[in-house]
């Protein structure tokens, strides 16, 4: 039997409607390419939205059509998630950071059929116009017309300006209805793993995840927050806060371009901020900005981080100078993107001082909705003790089933798990630790040792800037940990001392069997170390 209760499409329109009819004046706030400030409120956001769906109509965009976006977060953007997705077509948010090559690679793959450029970008449009001609007709540059610039297009693609196309449409458009798991936003992952793949979320998936990600234990987006996502919405889509502040009414603060620790302080307090969301890389960035300035952060409560392991430094470090409490979430692009956040339980809320700061490098607890499992090379569940650790597996309604392209279901194993390729733990009270990627792990005589845990230690020498654990291949245990360092600035490392701030701190045969200082260490276009490259240059380091 059937319950008798309403049945309604979850879609991304409806989260745009919610914020405009009761949270028509919270502020939507974003510091332009010039760098003034642009205010509104979701009345208007969803207003401009349908204005620039008709636009999109007249360019011959309709359902399913990707619209691709090169851009900064900031409102054009942000009336382009909501438009594009609304009217049934479907925004494709790409990483302006990657190669040239890659972004080629993912406008033809996605068959990209317009494209939302910020002025920022405008030289990569030169650069990739006879290489995405077969796709790409029409490029409309995110500025006013005065700030056009002057943009080389392939034969046959047509340049505009998007206030002017703005200007010129209407708003006479009503949402439409239509299945919610419609596709409604496509985002390439950023090749940590190889090529970059495309996951194609779902007006319900989209949905969910922003109810999600809003509980208390989560973002907490209330209405009477102010929420800056400095995680790029060209980065799995800012984490969803552009869905989850429309859905609470919560302030939305977009940062545009600089994101420097400078302009991010004036930024956050100027706007007053309560949470902001972002990577380690960017933390580290605002502390030594506040330390060298003597600024303070003088509304920011809580700061979320996530997308790479949280140094404890960032922790001890808001804490005690700043009285901001950093918050850990983890998750992936097939996770759209939040799978797990380290909120405390009644029995974590007495931690104080390094037990504190050891919790808080926990990933943290699943979101209600989605599960997670723990398993050993053989595919059989490990217990939850903290202790125990293997292959993180996911599964629920806003994780990929497949990438883009390919048949539904065959990104997941036979039970219908995906799995994540990080290798973690899982503790009695369901807080997750990541404690490898799989391909990471170095392998060492049958058991496993972890990189991560090898390179937090390595960090914590008064001359080491940043650390790399690599698993080298091995005559006699297969592969064994070898240790990169770079050094602070003006500062110059003793390998063995290295070493010795192992002591005590993991068993023996954990520890590297060689220590290289070297220059600089290769990042990820999204600021993660890229192991591939030194796994590919060091791979037999120990067998010559
Ligand atoms: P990519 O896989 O291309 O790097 P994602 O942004 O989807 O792109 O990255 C997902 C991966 O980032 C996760 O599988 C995990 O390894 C890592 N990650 C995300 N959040 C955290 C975190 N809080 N701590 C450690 N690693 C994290």
């Amino acid at each position: 039997m059937l319950g008798l209760m309403q049945s309604q499409n979850l879609l991304i329109s409806s989260i745009l409607k919610h914020g405009a009819r009761h949270h028509a004046s919270a502020p939507v706030v974003s510091r332009t390419h010039e760098g003034t400030m642009h205010r509104y409120g979701w009345a208007d956001v969803e207003r401009r939205a349908r204005r620039l769906v008709r636009a999109m109509e007249k360019l011959g965009i309709g359902q399913s059509d990707r619209a691709g976006t090169l851009a900064w977060n900031a409102y054009r953007h942000l009336e382009v998630y909501y438009a594009a997705s609304g009217m049934g077509a479907i925004c494709h948010t790409i990483n302006p950071r990657l190669h040239p090559d890659d972004i080629a690679y993912i406008i033809n793959h996605a068959s990209d059929r317009v494209l939302f450029v910020d002025l920022s970008f405008a030289p990569l449009i030169d650069v990739l116009a006879d290489r995405i001609k077969d796709c790409v007709r029409d490029v409309v540059m995110l500025c006013d017309a005065a700030s056009m610039p002057e943009v080389k297009p392939a034969p046959g693609m047509r340049v505009h300006c998007y206030d002017t196309i703005m200007e010129a449409s209407d708003e006479d458009y009503i949402w439409p209805d239509f299945d919610e798991n419609t596709a409604s936003a496509l985002c390439y992952t950023s090749g940590t793993t190889g090529r970059p793949k495309g996951v194609l979320y779902s007006h319900r998936s989209t949905f969910l995840h922003a109810y999600a990600a809003s509980m208390p234990d989560v973002l907490c987006a209330r209405a009477s927050e102010r929420i800056l996502p400095v995680v790029p919405m060209f980065h799995v889509n800012a984490w969803g806060i552009p869905y989850a502040c429309a859905l609470t009414g919560a302030g939305l603060i977009l940062p545009g371009r600089h994101l420097d620790g400078a302009s991010l302080t004036t930024l956050l307090n100027d706007e007053n901020v309560t949470l902001t969301c972002g990577v380690p890389t960017i933390w580290m960035g605002l502390l030594q900005h506040l330390r060298t300035s003597g600024e303070k952060l003088t509304s920011v409560k809580r700061i979320m981080t996530g997308g790479s392991a949280t140094p404890p430094l960032l922790v001890e470090a808001f804490r005690d100078e700043q009285g901001v409490n950093v918050e850990q979430g983890w998750g992936m692009t097939e996770l759209s993107p939040v799978g797990t956040y380290n909120a405390p339980k009644e029995a974590q809320l007495g931690l104080e001082g390094a037990a504190f700061v050891k919790h808080a490098l926990k990933q943290g607890r699943i979101l209600a909705g989605i599960d997670m499992k723990i398993v050993d090379g053989n595919g059989k569940e490990l217990p939850w003790d903290g202790e125990a650790f293997g292959d993180l597996k996911v599964k629920g309604p806003w994780i990929a089933s497949a990438y883009f392209g390919d048949e539904p279901g065959s990104a997941l194993d036979e039970d219908g798990w995906f799995a994540t390729g990080d290798v973690s733990t899982i503790d009695p009270d369901g807080f997750m630790e990541i404690t490898d990627r799989s391909k990471d792990v170095i392998k060492s005589g049958g058991e496993w040792i972890s990189s991560i845990a090898l390179e937090n230690i390595a960090v914590s020498h008064p001359d080491v800037l940043e650390a790399a654990v690599i698993a080298s291949r091995h005559p006699k245990w297969d592969e064994r940990p070898l240790l990169l360092v770079t050094p602070k600035p003006g500062r110059s490392i003793d390998a063995a001392s290295v070493l010795k701030v192992y002591e005590g701190q993991v068993a023996k045969w954990w520890l590297p069997d060689a220590v290289l200082v070297v220059d600089e260490l290769p990042h990820t276009a999204t600021g993660k170390l890229q192991k591939t490259t030194l796994r590919a240059a060091y791979k037999d380091y120990y067998m010559t």
